[in-house]
């Protein structure tokens, strides 16, 4: 049988501690006791463990043995933020697809009242993020970045890196014609000679880039790639971008 699996606020090396909601469900709906097993996401490890002791507010477990835990995808999504119902489904599908983390970012064309409103509701994304990340077994949470300015993210990700690995870096556009992401993936695969880096892919809002942002990436040696000939909504494109990836990689 399949244990269930909590991802833990707070640990050290013998045991975890869960709290508010996650402990109250744990109590009341299914009645932990002393003894009773699950998996536990202890700072990114999953550890077979043991419930020692259950109260409403507060679930601590016993850590028994580390499990072998499956990685991330190597990918940060820099989303630019749009509607926000389905930017929280698509940090939900993204977390389920493995996404390493989500940098939301303000573009030329975000709408202003959403721009103004992100940095509140990138508590809401975590949450999201977390959640999701449990139900899909996963062994660690996706970071969710604070938003910014897109000019920000793109600059500050090359210059961590210097050129030489610019091609990490993709932006999804659907005027690209000839660079499909696979084949900018299999560039990049190519090029790494042992460890993979984790890949930038940027996805535009619903009105897609402007001039400056797509002269911008190109200046910062970010790649341009498309996902076919079909214009898809941004939250399409995260998906599909994340399952292109995991095909390349898994
Ligand atoms: N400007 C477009 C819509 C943009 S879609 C319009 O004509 O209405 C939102 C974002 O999704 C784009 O900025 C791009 O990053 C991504 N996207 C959508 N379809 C794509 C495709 N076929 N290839 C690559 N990226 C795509």
């Amino acid at each position: 049988m399949t244990r269930r699996r909590w991802i833990a606020e707070h640990w050290d090396e013998a045991t975890a501690t869960i709290t508010g909601a996650q402990a109250e469900h744990l109590a009341r709906v299914l009645r932990a006791q002393p003894g009773m097993e699950a998996d536990v996401v202890a700072g990114g490890h999953v550890f077979h463990a043991e419930v020692a002791a259950a109260a409403p507010g507060e679930i601590r477990f016993n850590l028994i043995a580390e499990v072998e835990a499956d990685p991330a995808l190597p990918v940060t999504i820099v989303m630019s933020i749009f509607k926000f119902d389905r930017m929280e489904w698509a940090i939900e599908k993204a977390t389920e697809l493995g996404v390493a983390a989500v940098a939301p970012v303000i573009a030329r064309r975000t709408e202003k009242h959403l721009a103004l409103a992100a940095e509140k509701r990138a508590e809401r994304w975590r949450r999201i993020a977390h959640e999701a990340a449990q139900q899909a077994r996963r062994s660690d949470v996706p970071l969710i970045h604070a938003p910014a300015p897109l000019a920000e993210r793109v600059r500050a990700a090359s210059m961590a890196t210097g050129l030489a690995s610019g091609s990490r870096f993709i932006v999804l556009a659907e005027q690209e014609r000839t660079t499909t992401l696979r084949l900018a993936l299999e560039e990049v695969i190519a090029g790494a000679q042992a460890d993979m880096p984790t890949l930038e892919i940027a996805i535009g809002p619903e009105g897609g880039w402007a001039a400056d942002e797509e002269a911008l990436f190109d200046a910062n040696g970010w790649r341009a790639a498309s996902l076919g000939p079909r214009i898809l909504r941004a939250e399409t494109a995260a998906i599909a971008a994340l399952a292109v990836v995991a095909s390349c990689l898994e």
